[in-house]
């Protein structure tokens, strides 16, 4: 099975992409998780996409096609992956779609993630991670269940990202809003939309994407 989560910033897509892929067992191939480390290990492409994302900006459709052609060529996405975060143009989308048919493979469903403008800036101003395993956390939403410390590693470190400040978070809307939110038309006329209410708890919204899931299959 071969899914795409959509939604603006903050809207849960990186939360649902990592336990439905625990549970359906794909691989979550996340453009922003994937840019990170590559300004983190320091590599060119990375250096130049930090500039970028920092601001708030899209990395260029270039950069994002060729790490995504790359990753999925890889062994472990044959039994499907699930795309948190790409495409986020029309002109990726595109991309993809060839990708997708040249290895005579198919998108199952594109689920989408819907909350208000409020809410999204709220999570993510309150988004944390373990800066050791990455699992994310909030500030008010889903704390560690012991105080500081990660549930899944044990670490003590945690850090946050140094583009979800008030003032990338405007850009990122606004990205999102001019580039990104086209994908949902473009999607809903290829009949492979399902729109999830974004609002609920983590717990609800993953039961309720099993459920669009379902109806499809
Ligand atoms: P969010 O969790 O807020 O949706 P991501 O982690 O997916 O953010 O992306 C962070 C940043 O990485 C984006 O603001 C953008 O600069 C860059 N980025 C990630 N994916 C893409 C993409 N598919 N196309 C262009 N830029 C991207
Ligand atoms: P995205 O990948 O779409 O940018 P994330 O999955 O990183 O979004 O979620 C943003 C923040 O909101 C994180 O801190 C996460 O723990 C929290 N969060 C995610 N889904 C929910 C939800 N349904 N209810 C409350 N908080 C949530
Ligand atoms: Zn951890």
């Amino acid at each position: 099975m071969n899914l795409i989560l959509l939604g603006p910033p903050g809207a849960g897509k990186g939360t649902q992409a990592k336990e439905l892929s625990v549970r359906h067992k794909l691989v979550q191939l996340s453009t922003g998780d994937m840019l990170r480390a590559a300004a983190k290990a320091g590599t060119k492409v990375g250096i130049e996409a930090k500039a970028v994302m920092d601001k708030g900006e899209l990395v260029s459709d270039e950069i994002v096609v060729k790490i995504i052609a790359e990753r999925i060529e890889q062994p472990d996405c044959a039994e499907g992956f699930i795309l948190d975060g790409f495409p986020r143009t029309l002109n990726q989308a595109a991309a993809l779609e060839k990708m997708l048919k040249d290895k005579k493979r198919k998108l199952n469903a594109v689920i989408e993630l819907k909350v208000d403008y409020n809410r999204l800036v709220e999570r993510i101003v309150g988004r944390y991670a373990c800066a050791k395993c990455g699992e994310g956390y909030h500030d008010r939403f889903k704390r560690p269940k012991a105080r500081k410390v990660c549930d899944i590693c044990g670490s003590t470190e945690f850090s946050r990202r140094d583009d979800d400040t008030a003032e990338a978070v405007t850009t990122r809307m606004l990205a999102y809003y001019r580039d990104t939110s086209p994908l949902i038309g473009y999607y809903f006329a290829k009949g492979t939309l399902r729109s999830v209410d974004g609002m609920e708890t983590i717990d609800k919204v993953a039961k309720d994407i099993e459920g669009v899931l379902a109806v499809r299959s």
